[in-house]
C-alpha cells in the first residue's frame, strides 16, 4: 500500500496545464504531499480538467479502489469535479478545516463475448455503427424481457444518470442507490415492434444481458465511459453491478443534488 500522502497528478501534458498544475504541485510539497511520477504509487489521484479527465484518471489508473480521486476543474465546476485550479485557497482552508468528506460512487461491470471485463463510472453504450437498426435481446437474469430494435441502448450507474442517459430521458438517479439504469436510443415501436419505451432501474441483485441479433448488423459500437471498445464482434454484453466503488473526496455542502440544481435548474 502506497504511502498515504503520495499524490499523483492526471492531466493531458499541454503547455498550457503544465504551467497550472505547477503551483498546485508546489502547494501539496509545502503540505507534506508527496508528489509521485507513477499513479501505482499515489493514494491519491488527483485529474486535473473536467468530467471527462476524471473518467479518464479512472480508467487508466485501473479502477482503483485503494486510493482517493479527486476531480480539480480548469473550467466549470463538473459532477466529478469539487474543486477549481483557479480557487487553491478555498481548496486548501476546505482540505485544513475539515470541509471535505469521502463519498464511494457504485460502478457497473460489463462482460463483452464472455471473455473480456470492463469498468465503467458513467455508463456503458451499445449502438449500431451503420444506418440499419440494431437488433438485440434483452434478458434480465435468463428472463428474455424484450427483443430491442433501434438505434442503440445506454446502461448507466447512477452518477452517469446525469450525463448521456439523461439526454435520452433518462431519470437522475441518487448515488446512494447502487443500480443500473437501461435507457434507450431510438427504439422502433409499431405493430411489429415492441419495447418497453421506458427507461427503467435493476438493482445491483440482477444481471442484464443484451444478446445481438446476427442479422446483417452485427458490428456495433461499444462506448464505456468516454472511450470506444476496440472489440468489433460483439455478440453479448453481460452487465452487474459490482462491490467495487471509486471513493472521492467532496466538499461537504457540495451534494449530487447541489450539483443537479446547479447543472439543470
Ligand atoms: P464530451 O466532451 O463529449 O462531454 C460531454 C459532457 O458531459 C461534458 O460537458 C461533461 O462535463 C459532461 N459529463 C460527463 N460526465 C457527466 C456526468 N456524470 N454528469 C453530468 N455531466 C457529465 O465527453 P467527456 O467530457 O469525455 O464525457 C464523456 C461523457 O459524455 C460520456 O460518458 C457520456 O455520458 C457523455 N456523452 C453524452 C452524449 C449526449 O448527451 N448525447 C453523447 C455522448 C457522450
Amino acid at each position: 500500500m502506497p504511502n498515504r500522502r503520495n499524490l499523483f497528478f492526471f492531466y493531458k501534458e499541454t503547455e498550457e496545464l503544465r504551467e497550472k498544475v505547477e503551483p498546485l504541485k508546489e502547494l501539496a510539497s509545502k503540505y507534506d504531499f508527496h508528489v509521485v511520477d507513477d499513479p501505482k504509487d499515489a493514494s491519491i489521484i488527483a485529474s486535473i480538467g473536467g468530467d471527462g479527465s476524471f473518467l479518464q484518471a479512472v480508467r487508466k489508473t485501473g479502477f482503483r479502489e485503494d486510493c482517493l480521486y479527486v476531480g480539480i476543474s480548469t473550467g466549470e465546476l463538473g459532477f466529478y469535479c469539487d474543486f477549481h485550479i483557479d480557487n487553491l485557497p478555498e481548496m486548501v482552508e476546505n482540505i485544513l478545516s475539515e470541509g471535505i468528506e469521502v463519498r464511494r460512487y457504485p460502478t457497473i461491470e460489463v462482460n463483452v463475448n464472455d471473455e473480456s471485463s470492463f469498468f465503467c463510472l458513467n455508463e456503458c453504450t451499445i449502438r449500431s455503427s451503420i444506418i440499419k437498426t440494431l437488433v438485440m435481446n434483452v434478458h434480465v437474469e435468463d428472463f428474455h424481457f424484450e427483443t430491442f430494435r433501434g438505434d442503440g441502448l445506454i446502461v448507466s450507474t447512477p452518477t452517469g444518470s446525469t450525463a448521456y442517459s439523461k439526454s435520452v430521458s433518462g431519470a437522475v438517479v441518487d448515488p446512494k442507490l447502487a443500480c443500473m439504469q437501461v435507457s434507450e436510443i431510438a427504439s422502433l415501436n409499431n405493430n411489429h415492434y415492441r419495447t418497453l419505451g421506458s427507461p427503467f432501474l435493476l438493482s445491483d441483485e440482477r444481471t442484464l444481458s443484451l444478446e445481438v441479433v446476427q442479422d446483417g448488423n452485427d458490428y456495433p459500437i461499444i462506448g464505456i465511459d468516454n472511450e470506444a471498445l476496440s472489440i468489433q464482434h460483439a455478440k453479448k454484453l453481460t452487465i452487474r453491478i459490482p462491490d467495487k466503488r471509486i471513493k472521492t473526496v467532496k466538499l461537504k455542502d457540495n451534494s449530487f443534488w447541489h450539483k443537479v440544481q446547479r447543472s439543470f435548474l
